[in-house]
This record gives structure tokens, sequence and C-alpha cells, in this order.
């Protein structure tokens, strides 16, 4: 259903979107953007601005799109493009793994006791622009930070043995599910729990993508880490410790360093999460905003167009209009403009590219529901 679009929030956001196309540099529209939206007609229609779904596509599209020009294209605004680069990650080496202590040469200690095998890595990576099966590979290609959604002490020292407990809890929990190849807990000790030569249940259905490779279905590509914690109810991200962030970017530098990842490929739940029976997007909504990514050494990956609003037309219902952080926001919007211009670029509507893009998703899925029965036959 189209929302109705009242008169005066119509004019307000024709105004702004005159004023923003004005402005050639993205970080300063953002920016405009942001203050015009504290200076909307009443005092709660920046909210009900954002709410909107025909205002959203009118004018937080063009507000946040890049500024059309005459070598405007696909190109443009593909997802890992817009990632800012972070800085190089330097050599990092095991130092010692003793007494299932792992240290390394970057200060990262990971506690890998009790550590156990996943199930095998093979998967194949699709070509972002004809969505065809590109290569197989069997490495890990990038990260996804999770928060763990579990029972969370109050973090001071009359919890202290509460904390503890229900760290146990959690670190028992997840070894039974094989649900991530890391967790940080709150006292910032990282626990191997899946040993990363295989795959951990952390994002099953989940999309992906840079510059030239699609990954559908990240369990077997990318490796998760949680950080134990809960998303707040208010927004704002999660309540972390120092100690956690602090283990979260040494753990991030020594992984990227280990295996190559690219720093675009260091991303939230939320960001890569998907619902493929309903095609809609943030049916995880873990690190929907407040990610420390520049804690972390990382540039802001919000800023990435959303793989799969760009590539295979996901879309959201109302209720996560809602909801949806202004963080992942952006992803969202990036990934519409970036898929409207891939219809264009192969002259079809946006309704029968998106008919034909999401037929293959439904594909590639059936694919990798066969190639899960090979493997778990061959091991
Ligand atoms: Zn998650």
């Amino acid at each position: 259903m189209r929302a109705v679009r009242r008169p005066a929030e119509a004019l307000h956001g024709w105004i702004i979107g005159r004023r923003v196309r004005a402005i050639r540099d993205p970080v300063q529209r953002l920016r405009y953007l942001r203050r015009a939206q504290g200076l909307s007609p009443s005092g709660r229609a920046s909210l009900r601005y954002l709410r909107r779904p025909a205002l959203v596509a009118v004018a937080v599209v063009a507000l946040l799109a890049p500024r059309p020009t005459a070598s405007d294209n696909d190109q443009a605004v593909r997802p890992g493009q817009a990632t800012p680069s972070a800085g190089r990650v330097g050599e990092v080496w095991l130092v010692e793994d003793k007494g299932g202590i792992e240290l390394y040469s970057n200060g990262l200690r990971v506690e890998s006791r009790h550590a156990i095998d996943g199930e095998k890595r093979s998967y194949p990576v699709y070509d972002r622009d004809s969505l065809a099966v590109l290569e197989w590979r069997a490495g890990k290609v990038g990260i996804v930070y999770h928060t763990t959604e579990s029972h969370v002490a109050p973090f001071d020292a009359t919890h202290n043995q509460r904390l503890q407990n229900v760290g146990q809890w959690l670190l028992d929990y997840v070894r039974k599910n094989a649900s991530y190849h890391f967790v940080i807990d709150r006292f910032g000790r990282a626990h191997r729990i899946v040993r990363e030569a295989g795959a951990a249940n952390h994002a099953g259905y989940s999309v992906w993508a840079d510059n030239r490779r699609i990954y559908v279905n990240l369990n077997s590509s990318f490796l998760g880490v949680a950080f134990e914690t809960q998303m707040r109810r208010e927004g704002g991200g999660a309540e972390v410790t120092q100690a956690q962030v602090d283990t979260a970017r040494v753990l991030t530098q020594m992984l990227m360093a280990k295996h190559e990842i690219p720093p675009g490929n260091c991303v939230t739940h939320a960001q890569v999460s998907v619902a493929p029976w309903n095609m809609r997007i943030g049916n995880h909504t873990d690190w929907s905003d407040g990610f420390p990514f520049g804690a972390l050494g990382l540039g802001d990956n919000y800023g990435i167009p959303l793989p799969s609003v760009a590539l295979f037309g996901f879309a959201y219902d109302q209720h996560y209009l809602k909801t949806a952080s202004r963080d992942l926001w952006r992803g969202v919007v990036l990934g519409e403009d970036s898929f409207r211009h891939r219809a264009a670029a192969r002259g079809l509507s946006a309704e029968r590219h998106r008919d034909a893009v999401r037929k293959r998703y439904r594909e590639i899925l059936k694919g990798l529901d066969k190639v899960v029965d090979a493997v778990e036959k061959t091991t």
C-alpha cells in the first residue's frame, strides 16, 4: 500500500531534494540531510518523513544517492566500491600456542582449549554482473559481526559471579550449536568456538558481494565473530565494554592478515541477513546500527550499498521501515539506487528486472541445497 503524502511534507521533501542535489560532495549532502531532518515542518515530521515509503523513495534516495553525472552508470554505485579504505593490516603471526592459549604478535590472545571442528567448506561464488557461477572456493573471505543476544548482567564488581556464570552458559550453548567462530566475552576474552577451517552456523540466509564476486549463504565463506551483548531496544547499537572493542580490533587484524580479507568484507549480520521466503531484508538485525567500525580500524561499512537489495532485488516491509536504523538505511537506499541503475543498464523496467534477479536467486538457493547434500555425503 502506498502511503498518503501530505502536501506540507511533500513540499518540504521537494525543497530538500532540490537543495541537496546541488551539493556535489556526498558527505556534505549527507550532513545536509541530517540537518534538514531536524528542520521538518513539525516537531515529529522528521520521523514520519523517514517512515513513509513514498517519501523515502522520492526524497531520501535522491538525497543519499550519488549525484548523477554524464558518466553515471552501474559502476558508480557498486557494492564494495563505497568502502572507505581502512589502514593496511601488517603481518600478524602466531607467537605461541600453549596450554590452550594462542598468543599473536599484535597482542591478541585467544582461548582455544575447547574449540570444535565445523563443517567442511566448499562453496560457489557468483559473478556480480551475470549472476552466473564464477568459481568454487573453500577459503575465508570475510567477517560477519554479531551480538549474542544472550542474557547480560550489569557490568560491575557486585555482579562478578553472575557475569562469569552467564558467560560460561553462553560458551557452552554456542559450542553445542557451532554458532560462531569466535565469541568475545564481557571481559574482552576471545574464545575460539568453531575452528576457522570449518563453517559455523552464524549467517545461513545471507548475501554479500565485493567488486566482482557475490557470496550467498555466508556460513561457508565468512567467519562469524560475536560480541557477548544485546542490541539496545532504544537504538544506538549494543553496549560493549572497552575490553571487547580492543579485542575485536586485534582479532580483526589477525583474521584480515591471515586470510587476506578485504576491509569491505567485514560487515554486520544486519547488513547481510535476508529472508528468502518473502524476499525481504532484515531477518536478523544484530548490529543494525552503532557498530564500532572506526574503533576496529575499518572504514564505515554502513555506507556500502546492500548487495541483497542491489543485486537480487530484496525489499522490506512497513515494520522494517519503522524500525530500521539510520546507519542501515544508507545501505538500503544506496542498494535501491544501484538496483535501478542495473535495471536501466539492461533496458528493463525495475519490475521486470526484479522478477529476473529474484528468479536467479531462487535457482542459486536450490543449487546450494544440493551442494550441502553433496558435502554431507562426502564427510
Ligand atoms: Zn547474528
